[in-house]
């Protein structure tokens, strides 16, 4: 039988027949491209390629791929614009919302094998890398020449700088040091019909035609590949040290954090901890907290080039610890006590995960003025809806984790009132001034709330830049956009 090539973009009207009986025909293209153990198609090991950390699958990888450089990708993708077929970019699949999952049948391209470091160029403070590369280890490498790159997502050791680039990601050094966008000087990506652009330079001013490399950063893979990144970094500060605060009740603990933000010091970060979740990461990590105290704490992060400076901010704090209500300060100096509180604080995702039969996650932000009054309401909710809601996050740049928990197989009211409980806590955000997400981006999951942020014609706008660099359609479709 005659094997058709479609003619049409209208990709989701194939069946996924045809794609099956394509998937030999569309390896023996590939392997012009790449070798065949870079070609994966075995069912087993496509497994990993259907998800991401959000756990779900909707449809099925045909093929995955794993390219080492450019030309391979560019090559990748004029072939598959030709034909018509869906791509989707993945990094290391710790995204939280579905970007890298396929929504139609069709190729993944892993940037896992290109994970090198192309040049830390430390005259200038810059370093030059391929998408694949784990963050964590970005930031060992320059700091073993005393640089500093400091956007730190919890993920760190497991999530790729291309999908930092892709997802604007952030994490708690925000406060001080922004998020990954403040940090990328060039972006090399290639275009969903494989042509290969160059965006930005080794500059930190850039004033020259549009700025064309921040339409990337945080567009999800819908718009083009990124292939090399150029950060700017710092020098490394010298000196670090954590305090955690503790707190009788959870609205001192919100209001604590504002007042801190309005003192005239400037934290390298501020996270919020409700009691309940440092319950749930004691459980999971099966030793006892650095501090159990209190029904919500406060974990701030002081970084600075001379222990004088930071001594100063410790004494700002101390001076303002009866105004801001705090019950216990402890100080964590050491090297090894610092790392025990922050697993704590990176595993509240995992303690999540574990203490409830499935989960909703939000990550909403406001400004930081309503932080306080964004907790009461979500609070309000939970009685509401006699559903329990705990909430932890980067609290000093206004971004609240806020997790919806099955704590019951069976939960019937789980079940029925999720939703209606998902539209109150985003609407009540919006009202706050917020946005829908802070850092995990709106992939699959929050397309359909895009029109509570956005008007008809913002969203119009938006969508002629997807149909500028992918008019077929076929790069990472069916995302971010509210269905028609
Ligand atoms: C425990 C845990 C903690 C987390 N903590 C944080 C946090 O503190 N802050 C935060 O911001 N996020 C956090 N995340 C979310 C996640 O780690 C980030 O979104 C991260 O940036 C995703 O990187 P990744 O390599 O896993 O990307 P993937 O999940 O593989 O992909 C994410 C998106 O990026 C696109 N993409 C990936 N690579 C490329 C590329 N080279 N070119 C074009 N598009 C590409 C994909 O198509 C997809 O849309 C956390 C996740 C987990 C599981």
């Amino acid at each position: 039988m005659k094997v058709k090539t479609p003619d049409s973009i209208d990709i989701i009207k194939l069946s996924n027949i045809f794609i099956i009986m394509n998937k030999n025909k569309i390896k023996q293209i590939l392997k012009n491209i790449l070798p065949d153990k870079r070609i994966i198609d075995d069912e087993i090991l496509l497994e990993k390629y259907y998800t991401d950390e959000s756990g779900k699958r909707f449809s099925y990888p045909i093929l995955a791929l794993l390219p080492k450089d450019e030309v391979e990708i560019s090559e990748i993708l004029k072939f598959s614009s030709k034909d018509k077929i869906p791509v989707v970019p993945r990094g290391r699949g710790t995204g939280l919302t579905g970007g890298c999952i396929p929504l139609l049948p069709s190729i993944i391209v892993s940037t896992e094998l290109m994970d090198k470091i192309v040049e830390i160029d430390s005259e200038n403070l810059m370093v030059t890398v391929q998408p694949g590369l784990i963050t964590g280890e970005l930031k060992r490498r320059v700091e073993e020449k005393k640089l500093f790159y400091p956007p730190d997502p919890a993920s760190l050791d497991s999530c790729s700088i291309g999908g930092n680039v892709a997802e604007n990601s952030g994490g708690p050094s925000a406060v001080k040091y922004g998020i990954t966008k403040d940090y990328v000087r060039t972006l090399k990506v290639i275009t969903p019909s494989g042509e290969i652009l160059k965006f930005g330079g080794k500059v930190k001013k850039d004033a020259t035609g549009y700025n064309m490399k921040d339409i990337f950063i945080g567009s999800e893979g819908t718009l083009g590949f990124i292939t090399e990144i150029t950060f700017s970094l710092l020098p490394l500060p010298e000196y670090r040290i954590d305090l955690l605060l503790a707190f009788e009740n959870i609205s001192d603990a919100s209001y604590a954090v504002v007042k801190i933000l309005h003192s005239g010091i400037i934290p390298t970060s501020i996270e919020f901890m409700e009691k309940r979740a440092l319950e749930a990461a004691k459980k999971f990590l099966g030793s006892e907290m650095a501090s159990q105290k209190g029904e919500a704490q406060i974990l701030i992060r002081i970084d600075g080039f001379t222990k004088e400076s930071i001594e100063r901010i410790i004494e700002v704090l101390d001076s303002l610890s009866k105004e801001l209500k705090c019950i216990d300060i402890l100080v964590a100096e050491d090297k090894n006590f610092q790392d025990k509180i922050w697993t704590a604080r990176r595993s509240l995702h995992d303690a999540m995960v574990q203490s409830s039969f499935s989960r909703e996650r939000e990550d909403v932000v406001v400004p930081i003025k309503e932080l306080p009054q964004l907790i009461k309401e979500i609070h309000s909710l939970e009685k509401e809806f006699k559903i329990p809601i705990i909430t932890f996050g980067h609290a000093g740049d206004g971004n609240v984790h806020i997790n919806i928990l099955k704590t019951e197989k069976d939960d019937k009211n789980f079940d029925e009132n999720l939703d209606k409980l998902l539209f109150r806590i985003l609407k009540t955000t919006v009202n706050l001034g917020g946005k829908i997400s802070g850092e995990h981006g709106i992939g699959i999951y929050k397309k359909k709330f895009m029109r509570m942020v956005f008007s008809e014609d913002e969203i119009k706008y938006q969508k002629k830049i997807k149909t500028l660099f992918d008019p077929l359609n076929v790069f990472n479709p069916k995302k971010i956009f509210p269905d028609d």
